[in-house]
């Protein structure tokens, strides 16, 4: 059983973590994200569910900035998310991401890929960085891989080396873009399991995923896109059990 046990980093401070208003965003003439508005408290962990296509990767990318908007608005807490520059950096690193796809240095060591975004983005002395990867590697359950590479690794493993490089950045939050969907079935509960410890521990998450049990036993919220737009939201027990709009409804049927 892989365990991360994480201090929350700000358990003094309350309040919103990540707002968006009004976010539109256009890939020519498709309105991908149509007046966005959500907002999420410090620590609340939200699934956000809806048919392929629907947005949900592009909203993940947004809010880090890999993709940018063409009006409305993007804070992290508190601070607007800037265009360019070294504050986007700094502010970039404050929101960890998870792909579906591994996305690690194929090249770096297991260590090395959870200790590089330290050194380089937050100016860790070497040392502290690759004992705080340790620790991490540790706690998601990939301790005795830290000297191989990627390609050595099961995706399971892969996907908690990545989950590892995230969490070294000291995020104030964590975007999963369908962490499991390229996992073999057998390993996508160990991904998982990670991922319901980090909620545990107090982690803001945002969670893009066809994981249904995940969602139930994880999520604060439900948000539902379809077609660019956040169609509804609500607490899991009451989204599964009784969804309002007929999008949702029919999503709902074809995939319980
Ligand atoms: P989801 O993650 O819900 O499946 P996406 O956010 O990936 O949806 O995509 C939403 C829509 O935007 C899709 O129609 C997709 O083809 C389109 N899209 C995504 N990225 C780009 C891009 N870089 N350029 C043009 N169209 C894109
Ligand atoms: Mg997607």
């Amino acid at each position: 059983m892989t365990e991360v046990s994480m201090a929350k980093e700000d358990v003094a401070s309350t309040g919103d973590l990540v707002v968006l208003k009004s976010v539109n965003k256009h890939f020519g003439a498709l309105h991908v994200l149509q007046d966005i508005d959500l907002t999420i408290a410090r620590g609340e962990v939200v699934v956000v569910i809806g048919p392929s296509g629907s947005g949900k990767s592009t909203l993940c990318r947004t809010i880090n900035r890999l993709e940018t908007i063409d009006d409305g608005s993007i804070s992290i807490d508190g601070k607007p998310l800037p265009h360019e520059g070294k504050e986007l950096a700094r502010l970039r690193a404050d929101v960890g991401m998870v792909f579906q796809s591994f996305n690690l240095f194929a090249h770096k060591t297991v260590l090395e890929n959870v200790t590089l975004g330290q050194v380089k983005v937050r100016r860790k002395d070497r040392k502290q960085a690759e004992e705080r990867a340790r620790t991490l590697l540790d706690r998601v359950g990939v301790g005795a891989q830290a000297d191989k590479y990627p390609a050595q690794l099961s995706g399971g493993q892969q996907q908690r080396v990545a989950i590892a490089r995230a969490l070294a950045m000291e995020p104030k939050v964590m975007l999963f873009d369908e962490p499991t969907s390229a996992l073999d079935p057998e390993m996508i509960n160990e991904v998982l399991e990670v991922m319901q410890q980090l909620a545990r521990d107090g982690m803001t998450m945002i969670v893009v995923t066809h994981e249904m049990g995940f969602a139930r036993s994880a999520a604060n919220r439900v948000v539902f896109m379809a077609d660019g737009r956040i169609i509804e939201q609500a607490a899991p027990d009451q989204f599964f059990s009784n969804p309002r709009s007929d999008r949702a409804k029919d999503f709902l049927s074809k995939i319980l």
